[in-house]
């Protein structure tokens, strides 16, 4: 659509559905000259998920963990169409994206169809609820910026309604019961993250309330941070046990109430806990897009996980279609690591595919070319009998080298070089796995946190956000969390 689109019809149309790591991490990369470029997403920025559980306490200002997509689009060599709107449907035989607006402002058009030649697919995940009773309705998640902000206004609700006068202990014991579901990191990180706003600011601004504050991490499997090398599981619980953050482990979570959760105990006895507030954070599941797309590819799209894609990213049994980050079932962790370096990869391949295509392209028109020449006839002069053979042979040498060019393209596989695992714990604590030789290295405590930290800082996508972020924790340091309510 003509005012939208930079459309040069010599270019192949490439669209990119996504903000996320693996999107964000490809539009750096990519070169933008060599295709029409359309990204889509619901959000027109990138948020920095490693930092979300610190927004969810205030510890950072929601805007310092994200990024305007435009900021990046706008540094690229050719202009990069940035369209906010969801994806709703993919036709992978039409090769076609179907998008809306849902935003709360909606124009004469809220609603369209658009054409690509390659798309890249990275809508990442959503919550997995299980369908377990109670937990849409009741609990808050920690996956999107709009949850941390949902979740730090509840949390200092149940703060201020504790200290609304009269209130029974009963009563306030419940409100002050934080539980968090899943010890993954998420869980892990937010219990830590919680802790700290309870020892740091908690106790300053509200002393009559502040030895009354328990916070429960319940996970169903055996230990938490699966992921984590044994040391450093062994670490975190004895930091929580002494932060009294407790730990229920084959413990799991059945029903979320409006004013408990209903926990099933390892002997699998039924307790109901009242607490004030609850936070799911028990893994993720693909998005509803994701199924239909898969759906519509019943051959080769079998894994239940998400999309199956080849060494090279390419979605099996689609044409066109390149898959990376949380939406792809592949025997890497759905991390920001994976996807990112799956996103740079991804924009050096289509690098080579244009590089492909052009010759291709060449190549198609040298025969094409080639056919119509008109065939030499008696009544030619010996030189035009001469320059057409000679034309033929040069249009027969660029077909040989082009073709010799063509053989010559071979990508090399997606190769992933994992850097370690991090992990925030609380009280100025964090653990860190990080491969060393051929082996790896454990360690936490608080150097390993000034470590987490200047990593984080580091791998934020900007400048900008850097200054930020580091702003915040000086103003943390200085004047404790912001208390207030919006
Ligand atoms: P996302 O980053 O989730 O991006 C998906 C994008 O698609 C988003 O921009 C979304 O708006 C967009 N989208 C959604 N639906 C549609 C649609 N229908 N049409 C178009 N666009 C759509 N990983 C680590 O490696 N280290 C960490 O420390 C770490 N910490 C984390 C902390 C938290 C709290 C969370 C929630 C996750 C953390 N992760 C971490 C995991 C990491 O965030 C994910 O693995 C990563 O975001 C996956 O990248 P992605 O590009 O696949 O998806
Ligand atoms: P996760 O899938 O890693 O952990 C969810 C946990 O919830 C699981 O251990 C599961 O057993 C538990 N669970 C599920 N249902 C439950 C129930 N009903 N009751 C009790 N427990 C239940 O999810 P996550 O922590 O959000 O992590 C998602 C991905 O993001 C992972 O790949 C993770 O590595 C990555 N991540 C990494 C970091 C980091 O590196 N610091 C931080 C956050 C997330």
């Amino acid at each position: 659509p003509g005012t939208q689109l930079p459309f040069d019809p010599e270019k192949k149309t490439l669209v990119v559905l996504g903000s996320g790591w693996g999107t964000t991490s490809l539009l750096k990369t990519l070169d933008t000259t060599d295709y029409n470029v359309v990204v889509i997403s619901p959000k027109n920025f990138f948020l920095f998920t490693p930092l979300l559980p610190s927004v969810a306490v205030g510890t950072l200002a929601p805007r310092s963990i994200i990024q305007p997509t435009r900021y990046i689009t706008r540094h690229k060599a050719r202009q990069v169409s940035v369209i906010e709107a969801e994806a709703t449907d993919v036709d992978p035989i039409n090769k076609t994206v179907t998008f809306v607006d849902n935003s709360d402002i909606k124009g004469a058009v809220s609603a369209t169809t658009i054409s690509y030649d390659y798309l890249v697919y990275g809508v990442g995940a959503e919550v997995q609820t299980f369908n377990i009773p109670g937990v849409q309705k009741h609990a808050c998640f920690m996956k999107e910026l709009g949850d941390a902000e949902r979740m730090q206004r509840e949390f200092m609700d149940c703060v201020e309604t504790a200290a609304f006068p009269g209130q029974d202990s009963k009563e306030v014991d419940r409100l002050l019961h934080m539980v968090v579901v899943g010890g993954g990191p998420t869980g892990v990180e937010l219990s830590g993250e919680l802790h700290d706003f309870l020892e740091d600011d908690l106790k300053s601004w509200y002393p009559e309330l502040a030895g009354k504050i328990r916070i429960t991490l319940v996970e169903a499997l055996p230990s938490v941070l699966p992921m984590f090398s044994k040391q450093l599981i062994n670490y975190t619980e004895s930091q929580f046990k002494e932060s009294k953050i407790e730990i229920l482990t084959k413990t799991m979570v059945k029903e979320v109430k409006e004013k408990s959760v209903v926990l099933q105990m390892p002997d699998k006895s039924i307790v109901e806990v009242p607490c004030g507030l609850v936070v799911w954070a028990a893994g993720n599941k693909g998005r509803k897009i994701t199924q239909d797309l898969m759906a519509k590819l019943p051959e080769d799209q079998t894994n239940r996980r998400g999309i199956t894609v080849d060494d090279y990213m390419q979605m099996k049994g689609a044409n066109g279609i390149f898959a990376i980050g949380d939406c792809t079932a592949t025997s890497y962790a759905p991390t920001a690591q994976v996807a990112s370096q799956q996103g740079a990869y991804l924009a050096r391949v289509l690098h080579q595919i244009a590089r492909r295509d052009a010759l291709q392209a060449r190549l198609d028109a040298l025969e094409k070319a080639e056919a119509h020449l008109p065939p030499a006839v008696s009544t030619d002069s010996t030189e035009a009998i001469a320059a057409a053979a000679d034309d033929a042979k040069k249009i027969e040498a660029e077909k040989e080298e082009l073709k010799r060019q063509l053989a010559k393209f071979k990508p090399r596989p997606f190769h992933y070089s994992h850097q370690g695992t991090l992990a925030y714990i609380g009280s100025d604590k964090a653990i860190a796995d990080l491969p060393f030789m051929n082996g790896n290295i454990a360690s936490g405590g608080v150097a390993t946190f000034l470590f987490w930290r200047s990593a984080y800082l580091s791998t934020l996508f900007s400048l900008r956000n850097r200054t930020l972020v580091a702003t915040d924790w000086i103003k943390v340091k200085l004047f404790g969390r912001d208390v207030s309510r919006e």
